[in-house]
């Protein structure tokens, strides 16, 4: 409150008591325009602030009925004369609305009318204290123009009881009433029969009461019967006492959303479905696979027994050409031998317990370099620390790096010998083991289709084998909770790398009865 200094008054001499000193205040204040009135409404005294609020001097409105301020429609319902009538009986009135200044212009006030008697209790008149609130009004009718004009979200308030009390389009919109039909009525009408007789919207405004907010997700009812998905927020509205005087409702349609995600998930369990369906179908045909090969051992055995056995006894009564048949039999039992070996192998490695446990990477490598010997004719560079501790199956792991090395050093470029680098290093909080051979090479377009079984990229003279060793690697590390793959560049050479678990070596049980 800004005032031209009643202290020059008091400095002046006057008695801090004296009613000269209370009403040189109230002439001084400026931000409330506070008069006297007598019973009938007539203007008596005048001070700055009501000067600067409604633009009159005093001696142009001392003499005045204060029902000059009122705008035509509230005269029209005679609000002056209601106002001074309720004050008179009840001592006080208090309101906010339109009042006009002296050039017409309009102020939101603040209105208090307080009645003043004598000793006797006669009325003599009224006080009246005024404020301007037009810039808060403005705020608050910036922020309801905002409120109702939001399309995507309903946003209503209630009283304490849940009756409708606001309404935005954006609740018209998704809920189909308009604010006529909904105000005053309970919120639970939104609400399906179900939750309704569950006792949900009382559950929702206790929550809200006692917690501050309730939020949920839940069924709908429109005006036109139909549901919706709706995402709601209800919030406990309290004045600066603590006083609950209401809850606000944001509520948003999710519908879309919520078929969506039904969509979804109906996709999903389709896919684990048909997953299922075909884990079950390959886990069957690897039976099948399995319990082939194994048969088929007995009598491959017995033809290359029988082959050997024939070039062996009866060479001299074989001619020529006789003899090469025979070596091509050999040649192709020892072919089979292989290829059943490997589906027995994988067979095996898709079906036994592979537990992991820690592993020590540079002996698992060394197993590896022993399987595979020295008839290979290249170099072999091993770049791994002998304290690596990887959560692995020792024998599967072996197997695995075997099977890379294998390849590393068969498929080198004609005419150099293979040369290849075995390195691990720390990736990620696991351990990668990489594998890098300066051969052949393989194009982007068939890095993906070489991990499955049978699928080789070259010809079968040039680069023995069965097409299934990269199959039991992927099987293997993926089961044993790692992952595998391959950098590579035609011409140049490949990397495959494998990577496991990082872990530490068991320490020893240390008995303690000792
Ligand atoms: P195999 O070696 O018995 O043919 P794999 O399953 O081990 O079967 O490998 C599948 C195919 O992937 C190979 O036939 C070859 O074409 C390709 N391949 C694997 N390793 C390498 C490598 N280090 N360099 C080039 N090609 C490779």
């Amino acid at each position: 409150m800004s005032t031209k200094s009643p202290i020059s008054a008091i400095d002046s001499g006057v008695g801090l008591h004296s009613p000269e000193v209370f009403r040189l205040l109230v002439d001084t204040v400026e931000d409330y325009a506070i008069f006297l009135l007598d019973p009938d409404g007539t203007v008596r005294s005048w001070n700055a602030g009501a000067e600067r609020l409604k633009q009159y001097k005093a001696d142009e409105i001392i003499g005045k009925h204060f029902s000059i301020f009122y705008t035509p429609h509230d005269l029209a319902m005679d609000k002056p004369g209601h106002e001074l009538r309720t004050a008179g009986e009840t001592g006080r009135f208090e309101d906010e609305g339109w009042r006009l200044r002296k050039d017409g212009s309009r102020f939101w006030a603040n209105v208090v009318i307080t009645r003043v008697r004598d000793e006797n209790g006669n009325l003599i008149g009224f006080g009246k204290i005024t404020r301007d609130l037009t810039d808060r009004r403005h705020e608050e009718s910036r922020f309801r123009l905002l409120v109702e004009s939001v399309l995507d979200y309903g946003i209503f308030s209630m009283d304490t009881g849940g009756h409708i009390t606001s309404w935005n389009v954006g609740a018209q919109r998704i809920k189909g009433y308009t604010a006529e039909e909904v105000a005053g009525k309970h919120f639970s009408m939104f609400y399906t029969e179900e939750d309704r007789r569950g006792g949900l919207p009382e559950h929702v405004l206790r929550t809200a009461t006692e917690q501050g907010h309730f939020e949920g997700e839940g069924w709908r009812v429109r005006k036109d019967g139909t549901r919706f998905w709706a995402s709601i927020v209800v919030t406990a509205l309290r004045d600066e006492d603590g006083v609950l005087y209401g809850f606000s409702k944001v509520t948003r349609d999710m519908s879309d959303r919520k078929a969506l995600l039904e969509e979804l998930k109906r996709h999903a369990d389709e896919l684990e479905l048909r997953v299922q369906e075909r884990e079950q179908s390959n886990a069957e045909l690897e039976a099948f696979a399995y319990s082939v090969s194994h048969d088929l051992r007995a009598p491959l055995r017995a033809i290359g027994g029988f082959a050997e056995a024939l070039l062996e006894d009866c060479a001299a009564t074989l001619d020529q050409q006789g003899r090469e048949y025979l070596d091509e039999i050999i040649k192709a039992v020892g072919r089979m031998n292989l290829l059943v070996q490997d589906l027995l192998e994988y067979g095996r490695i898709s079906r036994i317990n592979l537990q992991s446990v820690p592993v020590n990477l540079s002996d698992a490598v060394h197993d590896a370099l022993r399987q595979l010997g020295n008839d290979h004719g290249g170099t072999l560079e091993v770049q791994v620390a002998p304290d690596i501790w990887v959560m692995a199956h020792q024998q599967a792991l072996a197997q695995v790096i075997f099977n890379l090395l294998s390849n590393a050093v068969k498929f080198h470029k004609k005419d150099l010998s293979p040369e290849v680098t075995v390195r691990a290093e720390a990736y990620n909080g696991s351990i990668r083991l990489s594998v890098t051979d300066k051969g052949i090479g393989i194009a982007s377009q068939h890095r993906e289709r070489i991990w499955q079984v049978f699928e080789r990229l070259h010809d079968r003279e040039m680069f023995p084998g069965t097409g299934i060793g990269l199959a039991i690697v992927k099987r293997a590390i993926t089961r044993m909770g790692g992952s595998c793959g391959l950098e590579s560049q035609v011409g140049q050479g490949s990397t495959f790398w494998i990577e496991l678990p990082l872990t530490e070596p068991e320490t020893e049980k240390i008995d303690t009865n000792d």
